[in-house]
């Protein structure tokens, strides 16, 4: 079978590369190891990809999310796309309610926290909810389905090569061919995608890493700053080591979750629109860049998940702050006497100070007891810790304008791609491959030279 276009991963980046290909007179194929919309069971694979089970909180500023300058994007341009963005994710349903609007409050929060040493990085968001956002991307799987984009869902690509006919796609005993490949396989695809890369001769390069933990408890210490900024980002530097540690994904009165990898778990966290609970949870993340001789932070991360996972004994690790800070493990009892109940129900009570490495451990609770400052009681002895917590967005591909590789033809777009962190950078990387893919193509033919 061939295409002009073949899309790994029907991801936002994905799903929004298709929808700017279609009517385009380009034949587009989606291919995605996981299930349709309203069939999937997994958290991070299938149509609408890590996307469409997690809260579908948009952030809708160039300042989170990615970096404009390493995809080639003047401000102004991404201002551009994002409303872009938001106005298809409003034709497929998604309600129309935003936070971090209000820029009296904004300032206030931002000087509260400035006095604590911490930045506050203001900016619109959206938030369509985990029950929601399936609906939403249901709409819009309907809707490429109906512009002719053809979707080959529980379609593993194993491998791609390239020879002077184009790209070959092999899916295990069937291979398709196209002319462009659009890699957009996000976190559950990127050690995948590095292999697959290199094999066609394009290397990536190593970015930074980000490794912690969740944190979770009352609700009500998160109240005042969620009625400023739903999902507020905080940033702060360490005493200690001088590390940079944020909060990133605050999930008001929602769930931690488990994600499941091939050699680890790991932690993440959602909130619902109905099903509330009573604690509030966030990732706390410390930012480690190595370099020479080990510049490798995949293999770092991984390391550390793998540890973490043997420690937990294949379930994620939780840890009261208290015995955390006395370096003493966590026990059954002792999280039972915590006043709030953990929204995860697989962990293992334990010692994160055995999975992390010591740096990290010290990064955070630094960063705790400064956020403490700004949301009081968050340090306190009861406070809830899971383990691990880690990004992948390390492994990062020099582009062109349009997110294309050095090898032409061969495009990357989302979180594989290093250059987004979020659904909306992942969908606007999509655009620009689709758009350079149409710029070089004219009613379906290729433009000489
Ligand atoms: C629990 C959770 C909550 C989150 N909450 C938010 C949030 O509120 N706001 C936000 O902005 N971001 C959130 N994120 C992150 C967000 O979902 C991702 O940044 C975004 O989905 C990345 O989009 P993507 O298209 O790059 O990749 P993904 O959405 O990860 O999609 C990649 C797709 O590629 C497929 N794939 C991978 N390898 C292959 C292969 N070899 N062959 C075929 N198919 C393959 C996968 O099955 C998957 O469907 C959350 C993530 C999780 C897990």
């Amino acid at each position: 079978m061939r295409y002009d276009v073949a899309v790994v991963g029907a991801g936002p980046a994905g799903l929004f590369a298709a929808l700017e290909l279609s009517n385009s007179g380009l034949r587009v194929v989606v291919l995605d190891k996981g299930l349709a919309p309203k069939e999937r069971k997994s958290i991070t694979c299938g149509v609408g990809g890590a996307g469409t089970f997690s809260d579908g909180k948009l952030n809708l500023t160039p300042k989170i999310g990615g970096d404009p300058a390493a995809i080639g994007c003047s401000p102004g341009e991404l201002e551009a796309l994002i409303a872009e963005v938001d106005r298809a994710f409003t034709r497929y349903g998604a309600p129309e309610k935003y936070s971090g609007e209000d820029q009296e409050a904004l300032s206030a929060l931002k000087k509260k926290a400035a006095e604590a040493g911490i930045e506050f990085i203001a900016g619109r968001q959206r938030h369509i909810g985990t029950r929601r956002i399936r609906e939403v991307i249901d709409a819009m799987y309907q809707d490429l389905l109906a512009r002719g984009v053809e979707f080959r869902l529980g379609a593993e690509v194993r491998s791609i090569s390239k020879d002077n006919a184009g790209f070959r796609l092999d899916l295990g005993g069937e291979a398709i061919e196209a002319e462009f490949v659009i890699a957009a396989p996000g976190r559950v695809g990127a050690y995948w995608l590095r292999e697959v890369a290199r094999a066609l001769g394009v290397g990536p390069e190593f970015g930074p890493l980000d490794v912690g933990v969740r944190v979770e408890f009352p609700a009500e210490l998160y109240q005042p700053i969620e009625q400023v900024m739903y999902d507020a980002k905080f940033r702060l530097r360490t005493r200690t080591y001088d590390d940079m540690v944020r909060t990133f994904c605050t999930n008001p009165r929602g769930f931690v979750v488990k994600e499941d990898y091939d050699e680890f778990v790991l932690v993440n966290g959602h909130a619902e629109n109905k099903r509330k609970t009573e604690n509030t949870n966030f990732a706390l993340l410390v930012h480690i860049e190595l370099t020479d001789p080990v510049e490798d932070t995949t293999e770092y991360g991984r390391a550390i998940a793998k540890l973490a996972t043997t420690i937990g004994g294949g379930r994620p690790i939780l840890q009261r702050l208290k015995d955390l800070e006395q370096g003493r493990r966590s026990t059954q009892e002792r999280i039972r006497r915590v006043p709030i109940h953990p929204t995860l129900s697989e962990f293992t009570p334990g010692d994160i100070s055995m999975a992390l490495p010591q740096r990290v451990v010290t990064d955070v609770v630094e960063g705790i007891k400064r956020l403490d400052r700004i949301m009081p009681g968050l340090a306190a002895d009861g406070t809830l810790i899971y383990a691990p917590e880690i990004k992948f967005y390390d492994t990062r591909y020099r582009v062109r304008a349009g997110m294309e590789t050095e090898l032409p033809g061969f495009y990357v777009a989302g979180d594989a791609s290093g250059h987004s962190r979020g659904i909306v950078f992942a969908a606007v990387t999509g655009i620009l491959a689709a758009r350079r893919i149409k710029a070089v193509t004219r009613d379906g033919q290729r433009v000489a030279g």
